[in-house]
């Protein structure tokens, strides 16, 4: 027994073990290749059991010991086939081979082994190889053996929740996720025999089975509605599990309702979990998962922490999916609201349109009736309600165009046209206005080698557009329109030397409504929507437009188009316009661009100091100050003179276009009163006021502000800032005389108590030195 020493608790065993009452007889009479292969497997760490003689009576050491779970001590001594005998399909052959000679290696087979006393699924790495005794032949078989069923199973339970996300990642409502869940887990039966999903009411009052995957539906053990509130009396706690935010271990599931009609075993399920989830914010779960343990498999720890994890794929596969959903209800309402306000727009513009142009039509018929002609100064009334009509008639049309646009219905008429005569045309339609204004116009068009197929009336609009840009922002120099054939495309070049535009605004230049904050052009005036439009209209044509500019240096727009009609659509091309045209012809953008001027179309001054026109007479009350001098303060031509007009009637009057003006005016003779816009290019009314506040010799002048801005709070603000009074536009005649006058006198009064309280500190002071 020297050779059997060492060799942990099996060493121990198998020296107590009477082994001649065993087939292998006394351990004295054990051949020689026997002891050999007994002290090589004790004295090996690594699990080994050898199985010898005709019997294949099994030996083992303290690393194959666990193996035979509760199999052992019985186990040590056993016939190694009847030991193993339910793990036979998977290993018999292996071992037969062995027994005839050959050797075989095996990589982590699954094998169901009975060793705890039911059938339980193992993975093992393992070989069988034949040891030769005394006489050459096959006397035993040496059987390392690795177990891998914890990573085995680890890597199986990771893939479900791999598949879990992969599934769950693109789905876009809460119950395709849960369908999605559903069918994965339906994939993975091995770990999860069956799983039932309930979808929980939003009161917490009902569950619902919502999917069922293993066991067929509304059956005892699958109920299709679970009443949350009372006392349970179905086979799953789910009303437990609703209010606590763990979840629930069932077990005794066959002993207590039967056998469970689910595979992948003949064995039923005997242990399930009931998990609660729930999505972040929630008050209580949105789904409740029955999940069964596989019959197979003790729930040991790493199982429980399988289920965990699971719970929280679904719940993070429903969030997702929430937030989606969520997101997509939110998108669609705003694009419902866009509809609506594409409707609106285009309903409203339409409405406006019509009675604009029943008011413009008869008032063009006024103007230019040779037979009963207007008296001129009725005319010079005419004429500003006619420019303003206009003026709104191209904003109304522009808004129309856009909700057109937004709503896929703008209707583009592609027609081969000689673009650069007609280029150079519209652009000459500019000239005379631009060199009025002391710049030049520069028209490069040279004949394009074939016509280029464009929509006219929006071809007109981006060089109108791009034109009255130019020359709104342009105080010197040159404006360019340049059009080239370049390669397959024509290109379009408006160039000016004007004011330039920062880098960090080009990228907003075409967003609607845009516009750059304290830029200084001709007139502050502008809706921000002229660019949008160009952009829109050249995408029309396929083309871009690219901007470069510098400040202080300039601007270059740069309207790219492709030549031919290809990429135009063919049902567009040459046909005629059912829609309404929204073309307004060059006029609307000239006209509004002669009004930036300071001087008018015939050269006359449009702003002069001019004494009182008209008498007092028809004034509403008699001015206590019927020679005050008023400086009024508006970048609005027409505003400008028509507020002119009617103070006019009772005072001198001064006008100008913005407040650097208006300093200017001032220091070259102080007014009674200054009417000021507040919203003026360069310096506005707010600033001018500070101005005029912060200077002693008009510390006390009265300031009236005039601004479209209703609303309390601009009133206040304007007060606050030192204003005497403030106006809202539109006002009447009557309120802007009244204020006006008020004003002055209340200048007056204090001019004259300024003036008393002068006189008596003079007599104070008499007084005082006759005493002396
Ligand atoms: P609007 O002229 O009615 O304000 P646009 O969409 O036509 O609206 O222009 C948006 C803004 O882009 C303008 O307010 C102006 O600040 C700037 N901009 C456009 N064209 C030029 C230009 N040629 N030079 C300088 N700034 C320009």
């Amino acid at each position: 027994m020297d050779w059997l020493i060492g060799g942990g608790e099996m060493g121990k065993l198998i020296r107590s073990i009477d082994w001649s009452k065993t087939p292998l007889g006394a351990i004295a009479s054990w051949p020689q290749s026997l002891r050999t292969t007994v002290s090589l497997c004790l004295a090996s760490n690594f699990p080994i059991s050898i199985s010898w003689g005709p019997n294949y009576i099994q030996i083992y050491n303290d690393g194959y010991w666990p193996i035979c779970g509760k199999k052992h001590p019985h186990s040590m001594g056993q016939d190694f086939r009847e030991c193993w005998a339910s793990a036979w399909p998977a290993i018999g052959e292996a071992f037969n081979r062995a027994c005839e000679g050959e050797a075989s290696y095996l990589e982590n087979q699954r094998i169901f082994l009975d060793r705890n006393g039911y059938m339980e699924e193992t993975f093992f790495t393992f070989s069988f190889s034949p040891i030769r005794d005394e006489t050459g032949g096959v006397g035993g078989l040496f059987h390392p053996v690795i177990e891998l069923t914890q990573q085995t199973l680890a890597e199986r339970r990771l893939q479900v929740l791999r598949d879990l996300s992969d599934q769950t990642t693109d789905t876009k409502t809460v119950s395709a996720a849960i369908a999605a869940v559903a069918q994965t887990l339906a994939q993975h039966d091995l770990d999860l025999p069956f799983v039932l999903i309930y979808l929980v009411d939003s009161d917490a009052k009902q569950a619902r089975l919502v999917e069922s995957v293993g066991l067929p539906k509304d059956t005892i053990t699958s109920p299709t509605l679970v009443n949350l509130d009372a006392a349970s009396l179905t086979m799953w706690p789910l009303a437990d599990v609703v209010r606590s935010p763990h979840s629930l271990q069932v077990d005794g599931l066959q002993d207590r309702w039967g056998e469970l009609s689910c595979g992948p075993y003949p064995e039923s399920p005997q242990t399930a979990l009931v998990l609660p989830i729930r999505l972040p914010g929630a008050e209580h779960p949105m789904v409740l998962l029955v999940a069964g343990v596989s019959s197979r498999r003790p729930l040991d720890q790493p199982y429980r922490q399988f289920y965990k994890m699971l719970g929280d794929a679904v719940t993070n596969g429903l969030s997702k999916a929430r937030a989606y959903e969520a997101e997509s209800k939110r998108a669609e309402a705003l694009a419902e609201i866009d509809r609506a306000k594409t409707v609106f727009f285009s309903n409203v513009s339409h409405e406006f349109r019509t009675p604009l142009t029943l008011m413009l039509a008869p008032l063009e018929d006024a103007l230019s009736d040779t037979e009963a002609p207007l008296p001129p100064s009725q005319r010079d009334r005419m004429e500003i309600v006619q420019r303003n009509g206009l003026r709104l008639l191209k904003l109304v049309n522009t808004l129309l165009d856009f909700s057109r646009i937004e709503a896929g219905r703008i209707q583009a008429v592609y027609q081969p046209t000689d673009l650069s005569k007609w280029t150079a045309e519209l652009a000459s339609t500019f000239r005379s206005l631009i060199e009025r204004a002391g710049l030049s116009l520069v028209v490069e068009c040279a004949p394009l080698s074939a016509p280029v197929y464009v929509d006219r009336e929006m071809w007109e609009k981006i060089v109108f557009n791009l034109l009255s840009n130019a020359f709104k922002f342009t105080f010197a120099g040159q404006i360019t329109v340049r059009l080239q054939d370049v390669a397959d495309r024509i290109e379009l070049t408006v160039a000016d030397t004007g004011i330039g535009i920062s880098s960090n605004e080009i990228p907003h230049l075409f967003e609607r409504f845009h516009r750059v904050k304290e830029a200084q052009g001709r007139s502050f005036e502008g809706s921000g929507i002229g660019l949008s439009l160009v952009q829109e209209l050249v995408k029309l044509h396929g083309g871009t437009v690219h901007i470069t500019s510098e400040l202080g240096q300039g601007s270059c727009f740069r309207v790219v188009i492709p030549t031919g009609f290809a990429h135009l659509p063919s049902e567009h091309i040459g046909t005629s316009r059912t829609l309404a045209s929204t073309a307004m012809g060059a006029s609307a953008y000239i006209e509004e661009a002669w009004r930036w001027l300071p001087i008018g179309r015939d050269g006359e001054e449009i702003l002069s100091f001019a004494p009182s026109a008209s008498s007092a007479s028809s004034a509403p009350s008699t001015p206590s100050t019927p020679c005050a001098r008023i400086l009024l303060v508006d970048d609005n031509a027409d505003m400008r003179d028509y507020a002119k007009r009617l103070l006019e009637q009772r005072y001198q009057v001064q006008a100008v276009a913005d407040g650097i003006e208006a300093i200017a005016a001032v220091s070259q003779h102080i007014p009674d009163l200054v009417l000021t816009d507040v919203m003026m290019p360069r310096l506005d009314g707010f600033g001018l006021l500070r101005e005029l506040r912060s200077n002693p010799q008009t510390r006390e002048l009265p300031i009236i502000l005039l601004s479209a801005r209703a609303g309390e709070e601009s009133r206040i603000e304007g007060l606050a800032a030192g204003a005497d009074d403030y106006l809202i536009k539109p006002f009447s005649t009557r309120e802007l005389l009244i204020r006006v006058e008020a004003a002055l006198k209340l200048a007056q009064i204090r001019r004259e108590a300024a003036i008393r309280g002068r006189a008596g500190e003079a007599v104070t002071k008499c007084k005082l030195n006759s005493l002396v």
